[in-house]
């Protein structure tokens, strides 16, 4: 299949070209050139299907011959290597669990398979590949875990100084190795900018073969798909309405539920859950897109201005924008609601969501009172796991939840980071230099 530029149809990829170089020459990110139909009798065995299996199958419609299929089985066995457990709350709301990956967050999703596609996709190269990474928290660990000691790839992740926590802050800088860490003086938004920049420097590019692991890659998009598909084998049974609410920033993890939908999957509506930082329900508001600088809010990996995903959700309905907004509700609400959603589902259902999976909770709330349809099954996309955020699930609950081994061991290693300023001359340098 062939893959296109968000910025200009005509300008087309491979799917391995598109992978390796993360973002199109223009600047635009990839789409796939049309939308592959899933078969009556895929959806038909869905719930006989190991997880593993729906995601080679999906995985395939995308990649056709361009990776053989053994290798592909291999890519998938390594990568998806851990479950998405669907955890009922209520007769009618569901937690998907996305966070039992090594880094707890379901950024593992992507940034896993991104990593091993890509070695795969570069194994007769002779240059390294540089992988640059902007990262609001999440998905650097993810990604830095995912490429950790693998041959022919360097990583260089920015994150904004004060803007993650102390446990993503360790989980960034302790790796070493191939890893590293360099910590801006701005906000997210400022990483990502800088990270764009390098890739239409011409300077820096004919130095160096550059590739992005952000959600742009089209390989990080394409395995967020999988888990919809594995969520709805699970309640397929039921015959309601499929309601999927995914805790949103950049926008990735709502793209990849839109594609499955087109798909074939079907999904009564989407909800994008946003935090302060509401640019996305504001578009859905008033079909007005309007970036602002990111605010800082409690649930981090969604404070995103800008979110770079919002030219391929245009880019997959046309343009067109009553289509958007029918298939996609849009919510925002504030650290004080999130608080008390913590401590609700605390106390009503012994739950223990993190601040994100509780904005994309008050959501799917949110959307429950108002609807007229009353038949329908509510999923919510738990993306990280409670004790990446203790501060704040502490307020809520205060009760101290246990941190898993993983966590803890990267608690113990010595920080590594290079400071650098938000401008760009800096960050080119030390392209150029190392
Ligand atoms: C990245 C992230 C999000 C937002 O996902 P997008 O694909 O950027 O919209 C939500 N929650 C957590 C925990 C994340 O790490």
């Amino acid at each position: 299949m062939n893959f296109y530029s968000t910025n200009n149809k005509n300008l087309s990829a491979s799917f391995s070209e598109a992978v390796i170089k993360g973002i199109a020459d223009d600047g635009g990110l990839f789409m796939p050139s049309f939308i592959p139909m899933l078969s009556e009798s895929f959806f038909n065995a869905i719930d006989t299907l190991t997880f593993q299996e729906i995601a080679f199958l999906i995985a395939q419609k995308f990649i056709e011959d361009e990776i053989p299929k053994n290798d592909l089985h291999k890519i998938i066995e390594e990568s998806i290597s851990f479950n998405a457990p669907l955890v009922r709350l209520s007769g009618n709301i569901s937690i998907l669990e996305l966070f039992h990956g090594p880094t707890l967050a379901f950024k593992d999703f992507g940034a896993r398979f991104m990593a091993k596609t890509l070695s795969f996709l570069i194994r007769n190269e002779n240059n390294h590949v540089t992988i640059l990474v902007a990262t609001s928290g999440d998905t650097g660990s993810a990604v830095a875990n995912g490429f950790y000691k693998v041959e022919g790839i360097n990583v260089v992740l920015l994150y904004p100084g004060n803007k993650v926590s102390e446990i993503q802050e360790m989980q960034l800088t302790t790796l070493g190795e191939n890893i590293t860490a360099l910590k801006v003086d701005g906000t997210f938004d400022d990483c990502q900018r800088l990270v764009k920049e390098a890739f239409v420097d011409r300077d820096v590019i004919s130095n160096k073969k550059l590739s992005s692991a952000n959600s742009i890659n089209i390989a990080r998009l394409i395995p967020q798909s999988f888990y919809y598909f594995k969520a709805f084998a699970e309640v397929k049974n039921e015959n309601r309405d499929l309601i999927f609410s995914v805790p949103s920033g950049n926008l990735g993890n709502l793209t990849a539920g839109l594609i499955a939908k087109q798909m074939g999957l079907p999904v009564y509506k989407f909800i994008a859950a946003s935090n302060a930082n509401d640019v996305f329900p504001k578009f859905l508001e008033t079909s007005c897109f309007e970036p602002k600088p990111s605010i800082k809010t409690f649930s981090n990996a969604m404070d995103v201005g800008n979110p770079s995903n919002f030219a391929r959700i245009i880019a997959l309905y046309n343009g067109d924008y009553s289509k958007i907004k029918n298939n996609i509700y849009g919510a925002s609400f504030s650290d004080t609601e999130t608080v008390s959603a913590i401590k609700e589902m605390y106390s009503k259902y012994h739950y223990t969501i993190d601040p994100h999976g509780a904005v994309g909770y008050l959501a799917i709330k949110n959307y429950m009172s108002l609807a007229d349809n009353k038949n329908i099954s509510g999923i919510v996309l738990e993306t990280a796991h409670p004790s990446k955020f203790p501060d704040v699930v502490y307020q809520a609950i205060n009760t101290e939840i246990e941190m898993p081994a993983r966590l803890l061991s990267a608690m113990k290693k010595e920080k590594k980071s290079i400071p650098i300023s938000k401008d760009y001359s800096e960050f080119k340098q030390f392209l150029l230099q190392n």
